[in-house]
């Protein structure tokens, strides 16, 4: 966790003094920010020698949410360079390593791009921690790391001063220790905000938490999960899950049984072209949004050495290929033949996910075709917390890509999904569950979570 220069109101010096009644539910909680999230009292570097001397003019809106209800910001965490990656093991800084197995020496990956905001949760240095999700960064720390890892329906927080990595897909997110800290921290930070042009307009938030209250309201009730039906996507049973985590899968579908829950197996045909599509959606936005970097704004120092010179060395290796790689997604002739086919797939998984729930889509115009899950039920990972050493030997990068293809299918279709923390006996390191909910039912999902742990 960095907070060096310029710390000169971790606590908002224009807050009114204290009554004596708490200001929120997180009056005096500590957060730490992941560095990607821009912060007027402490620097901003996105884990990338591009933006190593950059502080912003002005807070997030989630970190001035944060500051006005009491919070205290005790710090920005090292990342994946831009939020490239799944290991944090592309960062200007270092590595993240797992805290978890620290003791015993070995080095294990925190999981990227959020592994400092997770290790420092993990450590016990703050309650929660802020991260970004975009394919599942804060999904896969969270399982790595033992910890609660929401990441809410794209447009309930705002992305106002989150640095963009792929803007269609980049969400907010929270590690906590426990769904009911999570939960905390999601009721201060999501709310419409007019700076963030996706963000979910007061009027649909209103329809969206009437579409939920009534299953919600009777779950509360009951103290239970009678009545709820988690679907099971077969497709998402892929070849490289390991033993282990196939074990805690099964558990998990057990444990859920046992709380009351029916389970159905249920399809998403076409998930195997998420992978795909989103290494295509992905990098071509961010080739876009990192085109910024030209060396003369954001306090890059020398602007004699403008974009060869400044992108070499203000790059890493992993964002440097990213962005050929989107470039050339968007040229003539591959924007046809990869990026419109990437929309088309988005499209259709979107549209799947919405016939296995029960309750329909809001956004969507055709809201007769329906199911019968009210929430599906997938691992976080593939596997427990990989070696730091086997993540940075992979050069092309592939197997590194392939990692996310638990998470990032929730990002393509904007849904809420929360890893909750599983470790059977006889196992090092934990492994996550992920819990994938309808578009906005964020609070359900976090009250099936809160009964599951
Ligand atoms: N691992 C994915 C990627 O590198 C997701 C990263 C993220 O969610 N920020 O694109």
């Amino acid at each position: 966790m960095c907070c060096k220069k310029k710390q000169k109101h971790l606590i908002n010096d224009n807050r009114k003094p204290s009554s004596g009644n708490p200001l929120s539910a997180l009056d005096g909680t500590t957060v730490a920010i992941k560095d990607n999230i821009c912060t007027s009292f402490l620097p901003t570097t996105c884990a990338s020698n591009m933006l190593r001397d950059f502080t912003s003019p002005y807070d997030a809106t989630v970190v001035k949410l944060l500051d006005e209800a009491g919070a205290l910001i005790v710090g920005k965490t090292n990342m994946d360079e831009f939020g490239m990656g799944s290991y944090n093991a592309h960062s200007a800084f270092g590595p993240v390593i797992n805290p978890i197995g620290h003791s015993k020496k070995e080095k294990r990956s925190a999981g990227g791009s959020s592994g400092g905001s997770a290790a420092s949760v993990a450590m016990n240095m703050c309650t929660a921690a802020l991260g970004s999700d975009t394919g599942g960064s804060v999904r896969m720390p969270a399982s790595y790391c033992g910890l609660v890892g929401f990441k809410p329906t794209y447009g309930r927080c705002s992305r106002h001063g989150l640095v963009a990595y792929a803007n269609s897909l980049d969400t907010i997110g929270i590690l906590t220790r426990n769904v009911q800290d999570c939960a905390k921290v999601y009721d201060i930070i999501a709310h419409y905000d007019v700076q963030d042009p996706t963000s979910i307009p007061n009027e649909l938030r209103h329809q969206l938490d009437d579409q939920q209250q009534t299953l919600l309201s009777r779950l509360q009730q009951q103290g239970n999960l009678e009545g709820l039906t988690v679907g099971v996507p077969q497709e998402f049973y892929v070849d490289s899950l390991s033993p282990q985590v196939l074990e805690v899968w099964r558990n998990g579908i057990q444990h859920l049984k046992d709380l009351g829950a029916t389970i159905k197996s249920v399809s998403i045909p076409h998930i195997s072209l998420a992978l795909p599509a989103y290494y295509i959606i992905a990098l071509a936005e961010a080739s876009s949004n990192l085109s910024r970097y030209d060396g003369i704004r954001y306090d890059q120092a020398d602007h004699q050495l403008l974009y060869e010179a400044t992108r070499t060395h203000g790059f890493g290796h992993e964002v440097q290929r990213r962005i050929l790689l989107g470039t050339h997604v968007l040229t003539a002739g591959t924007f046809e033949t990869l990026f419109l086919p990437a929309q088309k797939a988005r499209r259709l998984i979107q549209s799947e996910f919405n016939q296995v729930f029960l309750q329909p889509n809001l956004l969507d115009n055709d809201t007769t075709k329906h199911g019968e899950a009210d929430v599906l039920l997938v691992p976080s990972a593939t596997s427990a917390a990989p070696d730091l050493d086997r993540t940075s030997s992979t050069e092309s990068g592939v197997d590194e890509y392939i990692d996310d293809v638990m998470t990032l299918p929730a990002n393509l279709a904007g849904i809420p999904a929360i890893t909750v923390p599983f470790k059977e006996k006889g196992q090092d390191y934990p492994i996550g569950l992920q819990l994938l909910g309808q578009y906005g039912h964020d609070k359900f999902l976090l009250h099936v979570a809160e009964q599951m742990t």
